[in-house]
């Protein structure tokens, strides 16, 4: 089994097809941009409009709703192709089919997929989901961003007021909208206590009252779009509830499980590119008058280095599959998550550790590999929250 060779996990034709396709796109088409766009902060707006020609947003989707009628997996074999070369693109991609479309096509009403899914599966328009808040992220449930229903001449609306943060995909020029979670009012729960009544709303980009605040100054993932957002008195008619109203804090976080196994599936294919450059590197770099590679610490690096591929793809693969057949995935998607962010950043660090001082060196893609991985144990739920959600199913915690 070689570094690439994708044929001993049991992939489908297509899936082998769709992975080798991409994998020339993110060779062709990303990897030579990819330096720039970092250096600048800078979105390729072109490469997303080509990742949507190539049908890449829909992939998850079925045919009615203007998708590729593919799953979990195929959506999976994408971001690993596109993350080997550029991880900005990858999760631009991940968050704007997970957080942007998913959340439509899973909880929204026959007029909410037909307006806003077509654009969101071709890549002409971006979606953000504004989970995060000051004083919520792992602690989602503390949501103090509000959103209060009232009656206008012209019909009812939401009014919105609060503050989101590190919201990804949510400024980019072709950004539509964001779903953000509110709380729309109180109930009581089955042990009679008062709880946050949590729902989650639609606010199109450009609605007076939001403000899309300068984009972050991040460690890594420079070339996505990141940036807080805040509502002040933001309306939006009645009919932008997305989903069932107190049902957004259950819906997001049947969200957050799908977009684990794409974020596992990110990491795995950092993990391979830091793997690839090590191999490369080692290959051809003299010390003491031989090739680098040739010394057995520095092979056992890389074999090691190959094993966390192997392990991560495993993994969320698994998680992929369960998905995909309709079958409990939480955590799985979990485990996923923990062993792909891991190896990326393992990978990372001793791939620039062997490239020595040009590992340093951001012209070199090892470099941003480094600084782009440590997020992969942040978002989508840091390795503390995945440890929770296994200690649960454990039976260990509440
Ligand atoms: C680049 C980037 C993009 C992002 N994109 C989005 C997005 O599109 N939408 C969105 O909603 N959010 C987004 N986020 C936010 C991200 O999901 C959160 O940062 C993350 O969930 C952690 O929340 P927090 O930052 O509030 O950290 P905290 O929750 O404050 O956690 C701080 C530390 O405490 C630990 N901790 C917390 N609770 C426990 C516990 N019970 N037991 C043990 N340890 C615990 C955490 O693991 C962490 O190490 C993004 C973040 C970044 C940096």
């Amino acid at each position: 089994m070689g570094a690439l060779d994708l044929s001993a996990y049991g992939l489908t034709d297509e899936q082998h097809e769709l992975a080798g396709l991409v994998r020339a796109f993110a060779d062709e088409q990303v990897a030579p941009r990819a330096y720039e766009a970092d250096r600048t902060k800078t979105l390729p707006l072109e490469v997303v409009a080509a990742m949507g020609d190539l049908g890449l947003f829909g992939l998850p989707f079925p045919e009615e709703v203007g998708g590729q009628g593919g799953d979990a997996v195929a959506l999976g074999l994408a971001i690993e192709a596109l993350a080997r070369v550029d991880q900005s693109i990858a999760i631009t991609l991940e968050a704007g089919v997970s957080l942007g479309a998913m959340p439509v096509f899973r909880f929204g009403t026959d007029a909410q997929r037909a307006e806003l899914l077509p654009d969101l599966l071709a890549g002409r328009a971006l979606a953000g989901f504004g989970l995060t808040e000051p004083e919520a992220g792992s602690d989602a449930g503390g949501t103090r961003t509000t959103a209060r229903l009232e009656s206008t001449a012209t019909g009812d609306e939401w009014v919105i007021d609060g503050a989101k943060q590190f919201i990804t995909n949510s400024g980019t020029a072709i950004t539509r909208f964001v779903t953000v979670t509110a709380v729309t009012g109180e109930r009581v729960g089955a042990d009679g206590a008062p709880r946050k009544e949590i729902s989650t709303v639609i606010v199109p980009s450009g609605t007076p009252g939001f403000t899309v605040g300068p984009a972050y100054d991040k460690v890594g993932w420079h070339a996505s779009d990141t940036h807080p957002l805040s509502f002040d008195g933001a309306r939006v008619p009645a009919a932008n509830l997305l989903g069932e109203r107190g049902r957004g804090f259950a819906n997001f976080l049947s969200i957050l499980d799908e977009g684990r196994i794409a974020i596992a599936a990110l990491s795995t294919g950092a993990a391979e590119g830091c793997l690839e450059a090590a191999i490369d590197y080692a290959g051809t770099r003299q010390v003491f008058g031989e090739r680098l590679g040739s010394r057995q610490a520095i092979q056992f690096m890389i074999a090691r280095m190959q094993l966390r591929v192997h392990n991560a793809r495993l993994a969320w693969l698994h998680a992929a599959r369960l998905q995909a057949a309709g079958r409990p995935f939480t955590t799985e998607a979990a485990i996923a998550k923990l062993t792909a962010s891991d190896a990326a950043m393992d990978n990372a660090r001793d791939a620039t550790q062997i490239f020595g001082g040009n590992g340093f060196m951001n012209e070199y893609p090892v470099a941003r590999h480094y600084r782009d991985s440590k997020i992969l144990e942040i978002g989508e739920g840091t390795t503390e929250v995945q440890l929770l959600v296994i200690a649960r199913a454990l039976g260990l915690a509440g």
